[in-house]
């Protein structure tokens, strides 16, 4: 039987993470994913036709300047490589109003100009909040790429004095924190148009607007996140081949089509795995999960390895509604030519166009269907025409569009459900488009496909298409996520370790559950602290 000192089951971004350090710290490592490629989220396909690139999960790479794995790893050795677009978030609009876009903030004198065709109040507020939040945009990392703090004495919630000195530094009030987003951006601005564009950035964090004291949200997601969005050259596959690179260059053992079916415990410690196939690996020290987690600790250790407590509490841990997603993809002869471009051409070529809602109140319906189990009957999406920046997405001349429609949980439609939708939704939606962009006609579109769900449960295991493998509801957040005696990447089997979505501080490409999970399975070893030989400070 073949023997590690370490065993990562799963290569998503987050098992590739963890492997990496482990390996560098000096743990032997060994590396199993179930599928034929690592990444997970991090995709690319032809999921249209042959030469149109679609990236079926991840688009937008928010997290890139502050990844630890990035840099320490040199990824842009590697292979990896971004293109950070001036014209980030726009919002559109079927009868030809001026589009709102929002620059990357090395540009805030354009997201001036173009809130304040709408609303100079807005313009200014919006500028202000963005500048002072890049200034403190350390306080982030501080909170994400560190375990989450316990809250201690008689505080009510953790970290709170990063939060508090981001509150400080915006001149925002702590009571936004107990307010739902749209309350807190409803009171903020003014413009129905930007209103709605801001609500749709909460849900994409997986924030329902409506939910109350989710106000954390509008700072991170609102004024922190929108617009610092880089795309990856050649699709965000490249992204973890780098990663994959990596961890080989370290000398972790890779080893793919490797479906983990059982983690072996003895005496109350994880001492190894066992794949479908039969074959027996050693674990001499531990065994990490980026798996979800009802699979980690269910089907793969075992009921029966487990407290009660524990068992309420994995069953009691819930996946979706938010952050659930379908991708649709199109070949396109011609890229959209938006109404709204008679006033501002820069529509036209924005990393992310939001394409499909005339009013607040269209945004707050489409999300309320989407979250309370029903496929949205206006089908508005996020649009995204990679091949404008990069020609190597798309064959010469042609363009290959990727989007997103928040969609309900995998489970709430039967499978023949999902099949209409995946047969319906996407001429459902050019239709719509078309009001936007009238070249967006049938004859346009070369071919298009629509991912679901399921679709992603299927084949990624992002449980309900969830792809925070679990909901990140105020009291699944932080501290409390997955739960609290979970939260530190422990379990209580003895040398097993969590490091999936469904930990601090969730999905997206942070690759920060792996680098938190590192951190205190060092601390468990005696690892060399290897974030310490950095400046970033954390
Ligand atoms: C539609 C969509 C759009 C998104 N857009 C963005 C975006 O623009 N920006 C952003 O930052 N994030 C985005 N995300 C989120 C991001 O893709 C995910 O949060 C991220 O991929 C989670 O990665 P992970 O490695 O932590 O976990 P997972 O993706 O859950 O990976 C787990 C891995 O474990 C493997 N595995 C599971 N069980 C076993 C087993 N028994 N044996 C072996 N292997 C196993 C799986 O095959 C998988 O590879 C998006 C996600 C979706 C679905």
């Amino acid at each position: 039987m073949e023997s590690y000192d370490a065993i990562v089951i799963g290569g998503g971004h987050n098992g590739l993470t963890l492997a990496a350090y482990l390996q560098r710290a000096g743990m032997q490592t060994l590396l199993l994913e179930r599928r034929h490629e690592w990444g997970s989220g991090l995709s690319t396909e032809e999921a249209t036709l042959p030469g149109f690139l679609h990236n079926l999960h991840a688009q937008y790479m928010e997290f890139i300047d502050y990844m630890p794995f990035y840099h320490d790893f040199g990824l842009e050795r590697l292979g990896a490589k971004m293109i950070y677009p001036v014209n980030q978030c726009g919002i559109t609009f079927a009868d030809g109003r001026p589009p709102i876009i929002v620059h990357n903030p090395e540009h805030l004198e354009l997201t001036y100009k173009s809130i304040a065709q709408y609303s100079k109040h807005d313009a200014e507020v919006f500028c202000e909040l963005k500048r002072k939040t890049m200034e403190v945009d350390h306080l982030f990392c501080l909170l994400y790429w560190n375990p989450p703090i316990p809250p201690e004495g008689d505080s009510l919630r953790s970290g709170d004095d990063l939060v508090i000195a981001l509150l400080k530094h915006l001149g925002l009030g702590k009571e936004i924190l107990s307010k739902s987003v749209k309350v807190v951006v409803d009171e903020t601005f003014e413009t129905p148009e930007l209103r709605m564009m801001l609500y749709r950035q909460s849900m994409e964090w997986g924030i329902p607007p409506e939910w109350a004291a989710t106000g954390f949200g509008f700072i991170a997601s609102i004024c922190w996140l929108i617009g610092i969005w880089k795309m990856c050259v050649g699709g965000t596959h490249t992204l973890s081949h780098a990663m994959e690179s990596a961890c080989r260059r370290e000398g972790v053992a890779m080893r793919e089509n490797s479906h983990v079916k059982r983690i072996v415990v003895k005496g109350g410690r994880a001492v190894g795995v066992e794949l479908a196939d039969g074959t027996r690996y050693e674990a001499r020290k531990l065994v990490a999960s980026n798996a979800d987690l009802k699979q980690t600790m269910f089907e793969l250790a075992g009921k029966e390895n487990l407290s009660e407590q524990w068992v309420r509490r994995v069953n009691n841990f819930r996946i979706g509604p938010d952050h659930c997603l379908g991708t649709t993809t199109f070949a396109l002869k011609e890229a959209p030519d938006y109404k709204s471009a008679k006033w501002d051409p820069n529509i036209n070529k924005t990393f992310y166009t939001i394409v499909g809602y005339e009013t607040p109140e269209d945004m707050i319906t489409y999300i309320r269907q989407a979250t309370q189990g029903k496929v949205p009957e206006r089908p508005g999406s996020g649009t995204w025409v990679n091949s404008l920046w990069d020609p190597t997405q798309a064959p010469p001349g042609k363009h290959a569009m990727t989007g997103w429609f928040f969609f309900p949980k995998a489970s709430e439609l039967t499978p023949p459900e999902w099949d209409e939708v995946r047969s319906t939704y996407n001429e459902k939606f050019r239709r719509l488009w078309q009001q936007y962009a009238p070249n967006m006609t049938r004859d346009n579109v070369l071919a298009d496909a629509l991912y679901t769900p399921l679709d992603m449960e299927q084949k990624v295991l992002m449980r309900e298409g969830c792809f925070s493998n679990g909901s990140i509801a105020p009291d699944q957040a932080g501290w409390m996520r997955p739960f609290p005696e979970a939260s530190q990447y422990r379990t209580e089997i003895e040398g097993l370790y969590l490091c999936g979505p469904y930990m601090h501080p969730s999905g997206g490409v942070f690759a920060a559950c792996g680098y938190n999970a590192f951190k205190n399975i060092a601390a468990d070893y005696g690892l060399p602290r290897l974030w310490e030989d950095t400046q970033r400070g954390y």
